[in-house]
């Protein structure tokens, strides 16, 4: 099982649609995903319609009083769990901020469940701050993916979310944590700003940026307020395409990565 988070500081740039969406093209894949939703909005647990459980987050698992295995939720699609959000797990930022290992507690929860082979990835959609859950969340994954909303200040939220990759590294608590991969969200291709930032990111990231860009549209928008993936809101519109490529790309990208590693 792989951790991959999908993480950027910034609020309101695709993390939560993607990592909804990705997880459903994996599961509609045949990979066996779970969902982990950790930003205390909860936006990735309504947004596929979840009723939540009392005391069905994270939170009882984060604080010791509950196990991982017993939070899991069926989402009523094949191949994807959930473990969904609500607010109390907003508590998490001041219970865990006081124990000695709050950056490594997720991560010891979640390796948990790498032995029973479960799932192929676990995919964690986090706040948009740099508080606990966000940090845990990074210190808790092998890779990370970065949702880039194609406008100028994604940018500096870029360079920003590199930074702090680069501290956990250092930190200790996680130094295989890898970038795998920048998805440019809500792109509009009939402004030069959306193909200039592509551009830009390309430059500098030529390995990581997916050549899937998903583009801005009011159905990619509106799924959520359906509890619904974009492939069961609108399967054959362009959402439905850009995000089936990405998670194409995504499978693809690390069967490369196994062949080339086999063949050295
Ligand atoms: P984050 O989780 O980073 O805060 P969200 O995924 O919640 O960002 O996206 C912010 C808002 O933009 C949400 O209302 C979402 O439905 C909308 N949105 C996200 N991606 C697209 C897109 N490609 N086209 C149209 N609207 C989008
Ligand atoms: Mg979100």
């Amino acid at each position: 099982m792989k951790v991959i988070a999908i993480a950027n500081q910034k609020g309101g740039v695709g993390k939560t649609t993607t990592a909804l969406n990705l997880s459903a093209a994996l599961a509609l894949r045949g990979q066996r995903v779970l969902l982990v939703d950790l930003d205390p909005q909860a936006n990735c647990t309504s947004g596929l319609g979840i009723e939540v459980p009392e005391g069905g987050s994270m939170y009882p698992v984060l604080i010791g009083e509950r196990t991982v295995f017993e939070q899991l939720l069926p989402t009523g699609r094949e191949n994807l769990s959930i473990v969904p959000s609500e607010m109390d797990l907003a508590g998490v930022e001041i219970e865990l901020a006081r124990a000695e290992d709050h950056l490594t507690r997720l991560r010891n929860i979640l390796q948990g469940l790498k032995p029973n082979d479960l799932f192929e990835y676990c995919i964690l959609d986090t706040p948009p701050s740099l508080g606990v859950l966000m940090t845990s969340a990074l210190a808790a994954s092998d890779e990370i993916v970065i949702p880039l909303q194609c406008e100028w200040f994604g940018l500096e939220g870029l360079a920003k979310i590199v930074h702090v990759l680069e501290q956990i590294r250092g930190s200790g608590a996680n130094d295989e944590l890898t970038l795998e991969g920048i998805v440019m969200t809500m792109y509009d291709g009939r402004t030069l700003l959306s193909r200039q930032v592509v551009e830009e990111v390309s430059k500098f990231f030529p390995d990581q940026i997916y050549q899937s860009v998903i583009p801005r549209t009011i159905r990619i928008g509106e799924a959520p307020s359906h509890g619904k993936s974009i492939f069961e809101h609108d399967p054959v519109g362009p959402g439905s395409n850009a995000y089936g490529a990405l998670a194409d790309e995504f499978l693809a990208r690390r069967a490369g990565k196994a062949a080339a590693v086999a063949a050295s």
